[in-house]
């Protein structure tokens, strides 16, 4: 293992959080919730990627999603029998792959152990669906509900939280 290569945590931590905030710039995209269509078109443009719904057989039973490369032709595949605030999540996740260049990466977010890809396109997701600058301004305007929060957002009570926490929020509460 190449030690002088690994970024610590809040590296990737910002990495991430550039990356999305690049993405929802370039796609207008200036307030919660931030849907997946909004940024399709860009997507598409920049990667040639397309996003496409499939049974728990096509994508496995334990994988939310997956970023395969099928001739040259990137599909991000999601099982669409997931619960809608983790399809969201697990496409945003696959998409943060596309941008860190991971091109054959694949997720579970089941997986109890994150590799460091993994764990880059999480935080990509989190930073996607939940900019720590839109919930900023939502919790000062009066938003301290996370249930409330995470309905706005479209994401589980649980992810809010996470990004809560990572993004520093929680002396807003
Ligand atoms: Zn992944």
């Amino acid at each position: 293992m190449d030690e002088a290569i690994q970024l610590t945590d809040d590296a990737k931590f910002t990495e991430a959080r550039h990356k999305a905030a690049a993405l929802l710039k370039a796609a207008k995209v200036k307030q919660a919730p931030v849907t997946l269509n909004s940024i399709y078109q860009l997507i598409k443009s920049e990667f040639g990627a397309v996003i496409v719904p499939a049974d728990e057989s096509v994508v496995g039973k334990e994988r939310d999603a997956m970023l395969i490369n099928r001739d040259g032709q990137l599909i991000i595949l999601y099982n669409k029998n997931r619960p809608v605030v983790r399809q969201r999540f697990s496409v945003a996740h696959e998409i943060g792959h596309l941008y860190f260049g991971h091109v054959m990466g694949n997720s579970s977010l089941k997986h109890g152990y994150k590799s460091f890809d993994e764990q880059e396109a999480d935080h990509f997701a989190a930073h996607l669906l939940m900019p720590t600058a839109f919930l900023r301004k939502d919790i000062k305007a009066g938003m301290k509900d996370v249930e409330e929060l995470a309905k706005k957002y479209g994401v589980s009570k649980d992810a809010l939280w996470i990004q809560i926490t990572n993004g520093g929020l929680i002396n807003l509460f």
